[in-house]
């Protein structure tokens, strides 16, 4: 029977039973560069980190077994996955990707692919008109469902569909809804990647990023790739996200719960206009969602009445703390116009709907009570300063 994914953070089957590294639980860290070898022509299987590492292997193969492919690759960050990830493409070939991705993701496409003669066509993704969009050098859609920091939902199967027709490698950036509750390979991906700096290492204390694939040629290929280019995780690092990711699952779990709650607060809430969730039940996605995935996560999007009043809450929000990333065990708070999205130019942000009244929240595992209480404080000193402002 195929094992649980709460199981599957903590165990690898293959070494159960077995009592290497003296039975140590956690996961040994070996900080080293290099490998003796036991004789000429003879190797243990290590021969330098850049190429293999044991801590980082095990993460790999940990990361390959939450995601059900055949291999993982661990990077140093999110952007050194996606990075390697297109030293796969030529000059000359052509992706198409959603237009609301992560602005790192788009900055690479736009200042560093496009230098090297990949083309791209950012188009919006959720649409149903993707196919027509596809040419002779397409060779690859690159996706997030749901995508940062708008929370669009496009149907994955759907769109493996068209990929398989055309012979495209289907890429879906799986960070928002972590292996938990999401599994883009099973429903026709070929590749996934994960900025395991979010919801796979879960405590905002390191940068780690993966690759994970179904396809042999395409793990080949990147095998090659990251001993070259060697922007492999580091052993601390390796270890840091295996610890995390011993606790993915309830840390999910309790992260939706106060996720769901505070987008129900916000809704009654006069100065927020919007409520970009794909748990509500009007979130256009959420039928989809309740067919691909397991969850909704905890990332949400609010508009809100003015600038300013997104502005003021950004200033007065204490134990929430207003920084980039998200998929920690903190709740925080993004501005995306400056913050996560600034590099992404401006008629492509407001396109995708992304205005100066835009905040981005990643929920984490406080107390629910402590978060909305702190909503509730901040939301009222706003609009008993309006009213002072209207009076005098
Ligand atoms: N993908 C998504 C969806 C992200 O939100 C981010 C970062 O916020 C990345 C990739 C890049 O990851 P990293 O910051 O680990 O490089």
């Amino acid at each position: 029977m195929a094992r649980g994914i709460d199981t599957k953070c903590i165990h690898l089957e293959e070494d159960e039973g077995q009592c290497s590294h003296y039975g140590a639980l956690s996961y040994p860290i070996y900080q080293t560069a290099t490998y003796a070898h036991p004789g000429v022509g003879q190797s243990t299987g290590f021969d330098y980190s850049r190429l293999q590492n044991p801590t980082r292997e095990h993460l790999e193969k940990m990361v390959a077994a939450l995601e059900n492919g055949i291999d993982a690759f661990a990077l140093s960050s999110g952007m050194a996955a996606i990075s390697l990830l297109m030293e796969l493409f030529r000059p000359g070939d052509h992706i198409i990707a959603d237009s609301d991705l992560y602005g790192g993701s788009i900055r690479l496409f736009h200042n560093v692919n496009e230098k090297n003669g990949v083309e791209f066509s950012s188009i919006d993704c959720c649409r149903g008109d993707v196919e027509s969009y596809v040419k002779e050098n397409t060779k690859a859609v690159y996706i997030e469902t749901p995508t940062n920091p708008m929370m669009n939902v496009t149907d994955i199967r759907k769109m493996a569909d068209i990929a398989k027709r055309h012979n495209l490698i289907l890429i879906v950036d799986n960070t928002f809804m972590s292996p938990y509750f999401q599994n883009p390979l099973d429903l026709g991906a070929d590749v996934v990647i994960h900025s395991g700096t979010k919801y796979l290492s879960g405590h905002n204390d390191t940068l780690a990023g993966f690759i994970v694939t179904n396809r042999e040629d395409i793990q080949e290929k990147l095998r090659f790739l990251i001993k070259t280019t060697g922007a492999g995780l580091a052993p601390f690092d390796c270890w840091l996200v295996l610890r995390g990711m011993k606790t993915l699952g309830i840390r999910m779990e309790r992260s939706q719960e106060n996720a769901k709650q505070i987008a129900a607060w916000l809704q009654q809430q006069k100065a927020v206009t919007r409520v970009i969730y794909p748990g509500l039940p009007d979130h256009p996605g959420h039928e989809i969602m309740k067919k691909q995935a397991r969850g909704f996560g905890a990332m949400l999007t609010i508009q809100l009445e003015s600038k300013e009043f997104a502005l003021a809450i950004l200033e007065k929000v204490r134990m929430i703390r207003f920084a980039e990333s998200l998929g920690g065990v903190e709740t925080l708070v993004t501005y995306p116009t400056t913050q996560t999205h600034a590099d992404v130019p401006k008629e492509i942000r407001e396109r995708n709907g992304i205005t100066e009244s835009t905040l981005r929240f990643s929920v984490g595992i406080e107390n629910i009570e402590d978060l909305i209480g702190e909503l509730e404080k901040v939301f009222a000193e706003i609009e008993e300063e309006k009213n002072d402002g209207k009076k005098s």
